[in-house]
């Protein structure tokens, strides 16, 4: 019979790229084993190398997190080699600009089939191994347009609603197996896959960062660094919530394009039809 290894384990989806890869990362200097999942074998093998530098055992699995048989083949696999599971983390995502009148049942299933879809097979498929490990954690990565409304990307918005739907609920019922259930929401942040698919001009890079009240981007390290917090004994009486890690970006900035403006050379005053304060 395996014995349980002392290190604790964490999954991470699409743990080969980007804000999964730096969420890796930083678990994996906290002393956890690695598994991480995601369709490309290359990401995958890529994203191996940077969590072994940093001293964890790492297992990669080519899944496909839409497919309900292969999640199970991947918590298999993760039972097999580890014996464990203490924190998975639902951070694998597709999205791509679109009007929704343009949007084609493909494009929709396709997105909200990774996102939510993806979410529950992996967490329903996860409860027994969590559930073993008594005190478990599990985050999933959305974003602010999940409570606000996501013009130009419909089909994310609606597919991010349902997973903090999903957190809360999984929350209440999974509380008595000693199972946290928590989100972080990022602000903007670049990566390999955003950059190619949605900050695609300095340009809109520059009106992006106008957006965020702290005037930049965030960076995956930042957003590791909730995932780091939600899943320690920090956070241990801490369930159901979602934490925005964004400059304050989804607070949006209101009249301050007023001073803005003034200060650039612009002016509107009470006059010219301005409210006074
Ligand atoms: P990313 O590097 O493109 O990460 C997406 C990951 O999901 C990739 O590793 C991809 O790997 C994996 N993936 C895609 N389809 C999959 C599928 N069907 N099955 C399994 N894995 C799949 O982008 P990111 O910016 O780091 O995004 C990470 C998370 O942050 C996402 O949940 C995203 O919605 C959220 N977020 C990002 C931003 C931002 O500005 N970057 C803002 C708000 C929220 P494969 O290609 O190998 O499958």
């Amino acid at each position: 019979m395996q014995s349980t290894p002392a290190r604790k384990v964490a999954l991470v989806t699409g743990g080969g790229t980007g804000i999964g890869r730096a969420i890796g990362e930083l678990l994996a200097e906290d002393g956890y084993d690695l598994a991480i999942a995601s369709r490309s074998v290359d990401h995958l093998d890529r994203g191996a190398r940077a969590l072994r530098a940093r001293g964890a055992r790492v297992l990669t699995v080519a899944t496909d997190v839409r497919q309900p048989d292969q999640v199970d083949r991947l918590m298999a696999r993760v039972r097999d080699e580890y014996g464990r599971l203490d924190v998975l983390v639902n951070n694998a995502a597709g999205n791509f600009p679109v009007r929704a009148e343009d949007l084609s049942p493909n494009g929709w299933r396709a997105v909200v089939g990774i996102v939510l879809d993806g979410t529950f097979f992996c967490s329903r498929a996860a409860f027994p191994l969590l559930r073993e490990a008594r005190e478990a954690s599990i985050v999933n990565i959305v974003a602010a347009y999940a409570w606000l409304a996501g013009p130009g990307t419909v089909h994310s918005a609606a597919a991010k609603a349902g997973v903090v739907s999903l957190t809360r609920t999984l929350a209440v019922e999974w509380a008595r197996h000693g199972i946290r259930v928590n989100a972080v929401s990022p602000g903007p942040v670049r990566t390999e896959g955003t950059d190619h698919q949605l900050w695609t001009s300095e340009s809109l890079v520059k009106r992006i960062e106008l957006g965020v009240p702290m005037g930049r981007f965030g960076t995956p390290e930042e957003m590791a660094e909730a995932v780091r917090f939600l899943v320690s004994p920090h956070a241990r009486y801490i369930t159901g919530q979602v934490l925005p890690v964004d400059g304050g970006q989804w607070l949006g900035r209101g009249l301050m394009e007023f001073f803005d403006d003034r200060s650039s050379g612009g002016s509107v005053s009470p006059d010219q039809g301005g409210t006074p304060e």
